[in-house]
């Protein structure tokens, strides 16, 4: 029974990281709509708890699943109806199954890290879990600042949850740079290919990288000519960041850009409309590698990126071709996903 209750304080913790952050997500630029949001966390949720139901005893197991069934219907009730007042029942439906608050979670992480190792599973697994509770509470504690959860706004929008079972691209933006060449070697040693998302600008500054690029296997996105916010530019100025300098680059270098990716993934209705107007689709990303933070290590990198690869079974993971963590670690990366049967 101990089991139990610690399982449903793990359930509770993934569920009050809904409510508690609504504010927050209202006020980034990244997400026009929380719902989309609030919809992963839970599904986030419920593949946690598909994994520990497939570890337990019946008694267990039976538990699980009614939290299961539970959670299924809540994504459901949100994709059928996207009110407020919506917002206020799954609130409500919760609150009766007696959610803790943040407070508690924050104040007894250790205790819930504690539990997971009382629950006596195999060490892989029980890492894992650890993981995913602190990927939790820290993406709840650095979210107001550190934004990188995006939603849709656009129908020829993809942003990774659309992608097969088993199936990641890798994308790496802000290049060329003096590290684009090292990475296309590593991606012909394991025969897979990646999307390289270019600034306009730097291919005038790191040609030769650029040109290792063009004669590869892989595909070439544009990210702006000057990585500006769209959203500040007027019309004008954004059919040059998006349509007239990728032109450009097309002519010559005889080459076709199909794919676009906003800079900080910041656009509104003309943005999208120049994207439409000129691209097949607008490639976002589900999986943030935060490899830009300086707190973070090539060892922070690499878990975080394995363990939503895995949570998710696959998406489109965003990394910087600019980064040397990230070109540290790419290869590790690549070997773990691949022997995890990944195809890219
Ligand atoms: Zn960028």
């Amino acid at each position: 029974m101990k089991k139990l209750i610690i399982i449903f304080i793990l359930f509770t913790c993934v569920c009050i990281n809904i409510f508690s952050t609504e504010a927050v997500y209202a006020k980034s630029n990244y997400l026009p709509n929380k719902t989309d949001t609030n919809i992963r966390i839970l599904a986030e949720n419920l593949a946690f708890l598909k994994i520990l139901s497939s570890e337990k005893n019946s008694e267990q197991k039976e538990f699980i699943q009614t939290k299961i069934d539970s959670s299924e219907k809540i994504i459901k009730s949100y994709q059928d109806k996207i009110s407020d007042s919506d917002l206020n029942n799954i609130k409500k439906h919760l609150k009766n199954d007696e959610i803790i608050t943040i407070d508690y979670i924050q104040n007894n992480k250790n205790n819930l890290i504690e539990n997971i190792d009382k629950l006596n599973l195999p060490k892989s697994i029980s890492e894992f879990y650890k993981g995913f509770l602190a990927e939790l509470t820290r993406l709840y504690e650095l979210k107001e600042k550190y934004p990188s959860e995006i939603a849709k706004i656009d129908e020829n929008e993809i942003l990774g949850f659309e992608l097969g079972k088993h199936i990641v691209y890798l994308t790496f933006d802000d290049g060329p740079s003096n590290y684009t060449g090292k990475k296309v070697d590593i991606l012909n040693k394991y025969n897979i290919s990646a999307d390289f998302f270019v600034v306009g600008k730097n291919i005038e500054l790191f040609k030769k990288d650029f040109m290792q690029l063009v004669k590869s296997n892989n595909e070439i996105g544009y990210h702006s000519y000057s990585h500006s916010n769209l959203i500040k530019l007027d019309k004008n100025k954004q059919y040059e960041e998006i349509v007239s300098s990728k032109n450009l680059i097309e002519e010559k270098y005889g080459i076709r850009i199909d794919y676009f990716r906003a800079p900080y993934a910041s656009r509104n209705s003309i943005s999208t409309e120049l994207i439409n107007s000129e691209y097949k689709k607008h490639i976002l990303w589900n999986i943030d590698s935060q490899d830009w933070q300086s707190t973070f290590t090539e060892d922070i990198i690499y878990e975080r990126v394995i363990r939503l690869v895995h949570l998710y079974d696959g998406g489109i993971v965003l990394f910087h071709d600019n980064n040397l963590k990230t070109q540290n670690v790419l290869e590790k990366i690549v070997v773990n996903l691949k022997d995890s049967g990944f195809n890219f």
